[in-house]
Formats: structure tokens, sequence, C-alpha cells
């Protein structure tokens, strides 16, 4: 299945009919912010359940409002779009949704303001990120990630993503799979397009989100369940490099990447080097809640279709 429709202009049309000219600000200057949504298929329902869909708009609303975008739909507008746009395509497999808001006047000029914004979404089957979630082999990048004062990671930022392109990249033609940036000072911040969890003496440690990380919702998900559902609590602080190399388990969370355990950083195992037992537990459950198979977390996802009546 490919995507046939997006969201776009207003409307939902055909993906051919969906584009922008060269000319177009975004397209230009990066100004624009987005959002990585995911949909879960349960074939016993015949239903794909989407992920934090609220979540996941407020926070594009947040990234709107740092960089001057103003967009005539409000969360539960924008979320009843998505479940449209998916019913029309209707995927019955893992789906990666992409919303958009982004300057899109033609013409010359770097700035926020007085440009015409608009908006768009569209939908993909999509299904592993990293090929290796059983156990990563990461390093520790010499990029560093952006900084909050010059671009705000805290917002999904467009033009912000050529900083985690940079470090993705480097990291594979040094031979890992992924990398973990640090901030301007020197802290552990998150990799290059997702957060970071370590587990120190039984307790998960991830990095503030004063450390210039995505304020991720996988992230805040894993705090929630860690603590319900592990007893586990998070501590958010500032991490230095080698809390890495001494940690007992490491493992990537985000949208994309869902959960993906570290096997090695800079060349050290990480504990004994196989999938430890907290990430495994933490990643049995996620899967479980987004396929909505667990009623207790219904109101974490959202049905695309009609329930199925009961022969
Ligand atoms: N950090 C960065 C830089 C990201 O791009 C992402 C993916 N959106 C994340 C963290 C994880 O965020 P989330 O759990 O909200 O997908």
């Amino acid at each position: 299945m490919t995507t046939k429709y997006a969201f776009f202009e207003g409307s939902v049309v055909p993906i051919d009919e969906a584009k922008v000219s060269i000319m177009t600000h975004a397209f230009n200057y990066g100004t624009g912010c987005f959002e990585g949504i995911r949909a879960y298929w349960n074939e016993t329902e015949e239903q794909l359940y989407v992920l934090k869909l609220r979540e996941h708009y407020q926070r594009f609303m947040q990234s709107c409002k740092i960089i001057l975008i103003s967009l005539p739909y409000d969360v539960d507008e924008m979320c009843k779009t998505t479940i449209e746009l998916l019913q029309k395509e209707a995927f019955r497999e893992d789906t990666y949704i992409r919303p958009l808001a982004y300057k899109a006047e033609s013409g010359v000029g770097v700035r926020l303001h007085n440009l015409r914004d608009a908006c768009a979404i569209f939908a993909t089957p999509f299904g592993k990120y990293i090929d290796k979630e059983e156990g990563a082999k990461v390093g520790v990048s010499s990029w560093r990630r952006i900084n909050d004062n010059a671009v705000p990671a805290r917002a999904k930022i467009t033009g912000a993503y050529i900083n985690s392109a940079l470090i993705k990249t480097d990291a594979m033609m040094n031979g890992f799979d992924e990398a973990i940036v640090l901030t301007q000072e020197g802290h552990v911040s998150e990799g290059s397009a997702e957060n970071l969890f370590i587990v120190r003496d039984g307790k998960l440690v991830t990095s503030p989100v004063t450390d210039d990380i995505l304020e991720g919702i996988t992230r805040t998900t894993l705090m929630e369940l860690a603590h319900k559902e592990l007893g586990l609590e998070t501590v958010e602080r500032p991490i230095d490099r080698t809390e890495l190399y001494v940690a007992d388990e490491a493992f990537f969370c985000g949208t994309g990447v869902q959960i993906a355990a570290i096997s090695e950083i800079d060349h050290r195992p990480v504990g004994t080097g196989k999938i430890g037992p907290i990430v495994t537990e933490l990643r049995d459950l996620y899967f479980s809640i987004a396929r909505g198979e667990r009623e207790d977390y219904k109101h974490w996802v959202s049905p695309v279709y009609a329930p199925v009546p009961a022969v």
C-alpha cells in the first residue's frame, strides 16, 4: 500500500496534487514544523489505532507558536482531519502520519513574520526505523545538539533536522547504527531523532527538558508506564558522557524508533551487551498498548475505523 491522498490547502486531495513551488519559503529556509505520529494495526480487531494523537497535535501547536505559524485549525480539528485522511487511505498495516505546518509564501527574504502559513498531512505505511531494535551499536557524535538560544530543539522545526541528518549520517558512515549527541556544554542530550534513557542502580535516568531535547511524547509515556506498571521512578537530570559507559541498560525511544535497546556505546558493551530486563518489559508493554490490546490504556489510542460488529 502506498500513499494516495493528502490533506492540502484545506481539503483531502490526491497525493499528486499536493505540490508546492520551489519558491516556497519553507523549502528555501526550513521555516516549517512537523509531527511524526504512528498508527498501529490490530489484526484481531481489524482496527488501526493512532497512538497519543492529541498529544502530538498539542506539541504541533507549540512548535507553530514558537516559529510564529498560525493555523485556522485547533487540536480537535487536526485530530479529526487526520482520522478522516486515514479512513480514506484505508491502510491495514502500521502507518506513519506526517503533519506539516509551514511558511507557504513564495519569494525571497528570511523572516517569520508577514508570511502566509499553510498546513498539510500525509500518511504512509511504515515499519521499523532502526534495523537492530534488539541492540543498536551507537557512538557519541562529534556534532553537537542545536541549542535552545539558536535553534530551539523543543519545537519540531523542519530546518532544525539538518542537525539530526548530520548526526545520523556521520554515525552510519562511521559504522554505527545511531548516535548519541551532546549539548554545547557537553551533557548527553538525545539521539539523532529519539530520546534516550539509561538505567543505573535500578533507576531510569533521562536528560532534562533543559538539555536541548525534543520533549518526546514516548519519553513521557515511558516515564508514566515505568512508574505505574513497573514501580520504577525516572530521574530527569543532566547525564555525563561516561555515565553511558557504566549504565546497566540504555535505550532510545520515540515515535519513529519506538523502543530500541542499545547494546554498545563507543565500542563498550552496555551492561551484559544483551537486551536488558527493563527495556524488554517496557517495550512489550508499549507495543501492547499501542496496538490497543490493553483495555486499561484504550484512552491512549484513537480508533480509525468503525468497530467490526461481533458475529
Ligand atoms: N528527539 C527528536 C530530535 C525527535 O525527532 C524525536 C521524534 N519525534 C524524538 C526525540 C522523540 O519524540 P516522540 O517520542 O514525541 O516521537
